[in-house]
């Protein structure tokens, strides 16, 4: 006998706790079918612990630059196991809350694996249950280079297990998830390199805040190695790991080596061609806006589809989907453009819009850029003086604000109202009728000139 129910959602992360828990608050029969821990990627082996190790690195930072507002602060040491212990003692407190949320939020959880049977079925462990809508939402898992000893290497997976403090580190990737690691283990005393295959550090952003980050990232003592191509990983007798690359660059003496070079989607036992669901040639779910697959009765939201792969971008294609199927709203959909994203670097990047390269692209000449580059008030008595960088990229006579991009200390905080007004399609001069709020570093979005 399978039971059914109005909606199932595949994966308990972002996107499949999101739309689960809006149908069920409209009355809908639903459930969620998760084969791990709740919460997903973000909350387990993603945005949260990584926070966690983005907060202790800031701790880092500034015990660092105590001395210069007059403190003798000795630091006797770091204790990374007592950081991990208590990050995952944090995170367990999450996932035993989505229990009770779900229990609370009249969502069922059926424990395991799904696997389609038809459009309408899913077996889960041997299980049936159908729906008269199924979502997919597996999200994605690290991809690894295809060479030699690869599997020595670890991935972001591995780094949220290591209960000792790694020394010597070869970060690979030029990615979100390159910069953020390579950033948190050189502040918390680890000796990395950074290899990209390219030249830029997140080249899909602003040239601006690649640059700076660079500039950053080198000051801190990260040994940056760009152009390189990876040839082989190997173990020596003592343990230690070797990396090998073209032009007879080598890396020995590593004892970690994170690979950050992408991620894959998750639909390896899903048996999308028993309900007839297409994939690309990247292996994703395409959607449409409305985060309609190609099969009727079943969607996808989240990592799956190769759309923005963020967590607040899967929750609110998941609610819009929930409001649009059982809420009366047939248009309801996720707008995917001007999403704000920031990247926990050290220093972090808050952008949102279109970069000064794109919009010249699109918008050629009516395009018009203000930018300012300073060294913010804060570190005006450290030793470290890293610098913040602001770019707004306007376009037209009346100079919409299209992006909006900034690198500096606070600047992940600093961007989320002003992301607000560009998706309300501000001015330039809106900003600058702004009174500013003064002394920060904010400041300067509405003064530039
Ligand atoms: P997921 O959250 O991955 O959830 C999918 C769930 O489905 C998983 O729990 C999985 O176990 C389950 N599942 C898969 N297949 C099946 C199946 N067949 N049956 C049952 N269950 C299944 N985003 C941000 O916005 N901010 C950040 O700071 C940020 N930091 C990140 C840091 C790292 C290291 C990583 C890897 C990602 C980060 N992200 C961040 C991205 C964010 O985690 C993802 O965009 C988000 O989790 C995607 O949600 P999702 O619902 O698509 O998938
Ligand atoms: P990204 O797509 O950001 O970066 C992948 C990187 O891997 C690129 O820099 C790419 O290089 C590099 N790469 C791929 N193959 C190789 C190779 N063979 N050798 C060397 N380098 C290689 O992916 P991530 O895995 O970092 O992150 C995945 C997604 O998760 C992000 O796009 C983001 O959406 C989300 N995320 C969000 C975060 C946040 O919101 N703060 C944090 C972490 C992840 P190249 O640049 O040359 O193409």
């Amino acid at each position: 006998m399978s039971k059914h129910y109005d909606l199932i959602a595949i994966g308990a992360g972002s996107g499949g706790l999101s739309v689960a828990e809006r149908a069920a608050s409209y009355g809908m029969k639903t459930a969620v079918v998760e084969m791990s821990k709740l919460g997903g990627t973000c909350v387990n082996i993603g945005c949260v612990p990584k926070k966690v190790m983005w907060f202790g690195a800031n701790v880092a930072h500034t015990l660092h630059d105590a001395a210069g507002y007059g403190f003798d602060v000795e630091v006797k040491s770091f204790d990374w196991g007592k950081l991990v212990a208590a990050r995952e003692a944090y995170i367990k407190g999450i996932n035993d809350w989505y229990v009770t949320y779900l229990e609370d939020s009249k969502v069922d959880l059926i424990r395991g694996e799904a696997g389609f049977v038809d459009a309408h079925t899913l077996e889960v462990d041997g299980e049936r249950f159908t729906a008269d809508h199924i979502v997919i939402a597996p999200g994605g898992v690290p991809v690894v280079p295809d060479i030699s000893g690869a599997e020595l290497g670890i991935t972001s997976d591995g780094f949220f297990a290591l209960t000792e403090q790694p020394k010597e580190v070869a970060v690979v990737g030029a990615g979100y998830i390159a910069v953020e690691l390579a950033g948190v283990l050189q502040a918390l005393g680890c000796n990395v390199s950074l290899l990209l295959r390219g030249q830029r550090l997140l080249k899909e952003f602003d040239p601006m805040l690649s640059e700076v980050l660079m500039d950053e990232m080198l000051a801190q003592g990260i040994n940056v190695m760009p152009n390189i191509q990876l040839e082989s990983l190997s173990k020596a007798d003592d343990g230690s790991l070797t990396l090998k690359c073209g032009s007879g660059i080598t890396r020995t003496g590593l004892d970690t080596v994170i690979w950050a070079t992408g991620r894959r989607p998750y639909t390896d036992n899903l048996n999308l061609a028993a309900a007839g669901v297409e994939v690309n040639d990247r292996g994703f779910i395409p959607a449409d806006k409305f985060q309609q697959t190609n099969v009727g009765a079943v969607y996808a939201l989240g990592d799956v589809t190769g759309n923005i792969a963020l967590t607040p971008v899967a929750i609110a294609a998941g609610r819009r989907l929930a409001d649009r199927l059982f809420n009366h709203m047939p248009e309801r959909h996720l707008d995917y453009e001007n999403v704000a994203t920031v990247v926990f670097s050290h220093p972090p990047i808050g952008t949102v819009g279109l970069g000064e390269d794109e919009a010249r692209v699109i918008h050629g000449d009516a395009v018009k850029v203000y930018s300012t580059r300073f060294t913010a008030m804060y570190n005006a008595f450290t030793e470290n003086k890293p610098k913040t960088a602001m770019k707004l990229v306007c376009v037209g006579a009346e100079e919409k604000v299209v992006g909006v991009h900034i690198i500096g200390a606070a600047a992940d905080e600093m961007l989320q109202g002003f992301a607000v007004a560009v998706k309300m399609g501000a001015t330039k001069a809106q900003f600058d009728d702004t009174v500013a709020i003064h002394p920060s570093s904010a400041e300067e979005l509405v003064t530039m000139r």
